[in-house]
């Protein structure tokens, strides 16, 4: 069972998970495309996992496409086990269940590695099956916070080569997410305007760090970027959740994150990288002064000391850089 636990002074919340030791770990020593052991997210092996919580397939076969699991060695202990008031206590001694759910999104049918291999109708079934599952996860009261994420390749923490994804929904928002409702709610109480409608206003007129934009979509790279060549990608028109995303804009998305993807690997070489989807919590009062946004981040370079003990970050790539880089790659 895994545990919760709160910085006595910070009040930052730990997951406690030890289960996760045990995974299985087949990334890093075999790029060949063959796995030494069963794949258990490969077509025909699907009694390898628990059952799906959700499929969706695609028209032109008669099969799934993405298929929606419980990670069986899941970070968060189920709602129904927890009881559904864990994780809301002010305790900092003594073990508090960490209730959630932890799901992976196995992306793809075939072993493929790397999300740069998928054809854009793929990565468009894999961008519905977010929002759809993202959609009946919230309704549970006793989720506090959502978060899609993905690690591809070793180095950004992958355990299986075979293309996925993760949702882990929890009850209780993670600091950095705190932070963020905190500061566009501040923003617009200061402003009338969204902090990221005004930051979009200002990245669009200066151009410098924006990488390409559609009608709907902009990717640019942050600011104050904390890694080497990491890349923001958000909608023009603010929308706190990506749960209400329309099917036609999960179509237009779908192109600027495959160009995302693949500048990311022309420029980067094949780097390692983490994605995170920021949507706005279910029920937190910052909601509506919220912009989702999903951070892409190459892994290049190891977090250090500094980065460690301060929570700061030292970035040795300007952002300004980077997104030339970007601009001038193909894609
Ligand atoms: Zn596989």
């Amino acid at each position: 069972m895994s545990e919760l636990r709160k910085d006595p002074i910070l009040g930052d919340w730990v997951i406690l998970a030890p289960g996760r030791a045990s995974r299985p770990f087949d990334t890093g020593n075999n790029r060949s495309g063959e796995s030494s052991e069963v794949c258990p997210f490969c077509k025909g092996n699907e009694n390898e996992t628990p059952a799906a919580v959700m499929t969706i397939s695609d028209d032109d076969a008669d099969d799934w496409a993405v298929r929606v699991i419980p990670n069986r060695y899941s970070a968060v202990t189920s709602f129904d086990t927890a009881g559904s008031d864990a994780g809301t206590s002010e305790q900092t001694a003594g073990s508090i269940p960490a209730p959630g759910y932890h799901e992976v999104f196995v992306e793809s049918p075939t072993h493929h590695q790397a999300m740069r291999e998928l054809s854009e109708s793929q990565v468009s079934l894999i961008l519905q099956a977010w929002r759809d599952r993202l959609r009946e996860v919230s309704v549970d009261p006793a989720v506090a916070h959502t978060m899609i994420f993905r690690n591809e390749g070793a180095a950004a923490g992958a355990s299986l080569e075979h293309v996925h994804s993760q949702l882990l929904a929890t009850s209780f928002v993670p600091a950095r997410i705190g932070a963020e409702l905190d500061a566009g709610r501040t923003h617009y109480e200061l402003t009338g305007q969204l902090a990221w409608t005004a930051m979009l206003e200002r990245e669009l007129f200066d151009r410098r760090r924006i990488i390409t934009e559609s009608e709907h979509f902009v990717l640019l790279c942050p600011f104050a970027s904390r890694f080497p060549g990491e890349m923001c990608l958000l909608p023009h028109v603010s929308s706190p959740g990506f749960e209400t995303t329309s099917d036609e804009d999960l179509k237009l998305l779908t192109a600027v994150l495959r160009k995302a993807i693949v500048k990311l690997d022309r420029v980067f070489q094949g780097a390692a990288f983490n994605l995170g989807l920021h949507t706005a919590p279910p029920r937190d009062p910052g909601r509506p002064y919220y912009h989702w946004h999903m951070t892409i981040t190459p892994r290049l370079t190891g977090i250090a000391g500094f980065e460690v003990g301060s929570g700061a970050w030292i970035n040795i790539v300007s952002p300004e850089d980077a997104a030339n880089r970007y601009r001038t790659s193909s894609s």
